[in-house]
């Protein structure tokens, strides 16, 4: 049997108008996870994307930014 790794829903918007929880910066990504919704910016989001994509159910992504999480 083999266990797929599951990935979000992503969704484009034009603008993001939260802040990095990590530091402070414009947010780029905000995930939506089990224990709640998270943003990021870019630098953030692309360094825990291996962690954040597996947990999150979806994925509001600021248009242009490519997130390392979206499974090409
Ligand atoms: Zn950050």
């Amino acid at each position: 049997m083999t266990t797929l790794m599951s990935t979000p829903e992503i969704v484009t918007v034009d603008e993001l108008t939260e802040r990095c929880d990590s530091c402070g910066a414009a947010a780029k990504l905000e995930v939506t996870l089990p224990t709640g919704t998270l943003a990021f910016c870019g630098h953030h989001a692309n360094r825990n994307a291996g962690k954040l994509a597996p947990l999150a159910t979806l994925a509001r992504v600021e248009k242009g930014f490519e997130w390392a999480g979206i499974a090409q």
